[in-house]
């Protein structure tokens, strides 16, 4: 197949080229670069299934694909909130333009959704079904209410264009490739621990997350694309949940040297606790995380030694 990757230069849409040119696929990988990097995808530009566009999602385009992964918007919260009016339209806008573009080539399109959806739940774990605890007017909403419109509209272009689509609700993922001045947790505690600086711990650290090792999250995207039971969304994560002083220590560990955890405000919205419920990823994508985070904090230490 043909297949379309917007934000491919980043993070996790870089691994996605990656497994999917493994798979025998052609991709095009479209990216602004705001949050992408080159050195991400340095090494397929010589591949001869791989092309690389330099195009901003919230402006049309057209190519004749198969697939439509739909991977672009920056995901960490200092990105996500440096220019928020944008946020909003790369999520909408960039929503409408791949959906209207899946209408007119027939293409499977998949939204890259998140746990954000859920907001400060209320729910504990998260299943699909919850409709979400999200303040829509803070400092977070320019990414949770993006992302919550487009999946919107995901599904009404599905009830009346009849739109092929798979919606994917990602919950903290990590590994090589993070920007090293990405501003989340794990890419912060290890850049921090390997420069013997302080671990900055937000709040108190009692707050949880549950971390998705990336080759596990990329397993279930294309688990999801490939059948034909359920349209989604269906939360992808791993439910092992830590606090994130659990997490400073586990990391330190790991990292060994002197650095120091420090406390800093806890910013605005911060979710309390997040844990996803994979049921339904269990029973209709036979799916399940297989890296634990110690086996993945390491593979992401390694990576950032090599970096730094
Ligand atoms: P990332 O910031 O590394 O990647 C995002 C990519 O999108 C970058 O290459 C960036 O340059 C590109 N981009 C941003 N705005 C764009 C625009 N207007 N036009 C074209 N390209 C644009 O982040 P990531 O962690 O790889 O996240 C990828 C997707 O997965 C995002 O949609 C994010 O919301 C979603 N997600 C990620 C996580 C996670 O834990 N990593 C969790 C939930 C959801
Ligand atoms: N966090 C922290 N120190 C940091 C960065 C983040 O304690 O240097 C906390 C943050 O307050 C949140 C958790 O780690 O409770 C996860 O933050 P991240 O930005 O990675 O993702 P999100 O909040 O979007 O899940």
């Amino acid at each position: 197949m043909r297949i379309l990757v917007t934000g491919g230069a980043g993070f996790l849409g870089s691994h996605l080229c990656d497994r999917l040119l493994a798979e025998g696929h052609e991709v095009i990988c479209l990216d602004n670069f705001f949050t992408g990097r080159k050195t991400n995808i340095a090494h397929l530009l010589n591949h001869p299934g791989f092309e690389l566009v330099r195009h901003d999602v919230i402006d049309p385009f057209k190519f004749e694909v198969d697939q439509i992964y739909n991977l672009a918007c920056p995901a960490s919260p200092p990105h996500y909130q440096f220019n928020p009016i944008k946020t909003t339209k790369t999520s909408v806008m960039g929503a409408i333009n791949c959906l209207g573009l899946a209408k007119r080539v027939k293409a499977r399109v998949f939204q890259a959704s998140t746990s954000e959806v859920y907001g400060d739940p209320h729910v504990h774990p998260q299943p699909e079904s919850y409709w979400g605890h999200v303040n829509p007017i803070g400092r977070r909403s320019c990414y949770d209410e993006g992302k919550r419109c487009a999946e919107t509209l995901f599904f009404d272009y599905h009830r009346e264009n009849k739109v092929d689509i798979r919606v994917v609700r990602i919950f903290n993922t990590y590994g090589p490739r993070m920007h090293p001045n990405d501003g989340r947790v794990v890419s912060n505690f290890i850049v921090q621990a390997l420069r013997g600086e302080d671990i900055t711990l937000y709040g108190d650290g009692t707050q949880t997350r549950s971390f998705c090792y990336v080759s596990d999250l990329i397993e279930g995207f294309l688990r999801l694309m490939a059948q034909t039971e359920t349209v989604g969304p269906v939360n992808i994560g791993n439910p092992g949940e830590f606090t994130m002083r659990e997490l400073a220590e586990l990391t330190l560990k790991l990292v060994g040297g002197k650095s120091k955890i420090v406390h800093r405000p806890l910013p605005s919205d911060d979710p309390k606790q997040r844990q996803p419920d994979i049921t339904l990823a269990r029973k209709v994508l036979g799916w399940e995380p297989k890296v634990s985070l110690e086996q993945g904090l390491q593979h992401t230490i390694a990576y950032f030694r090599t970096q730094l």
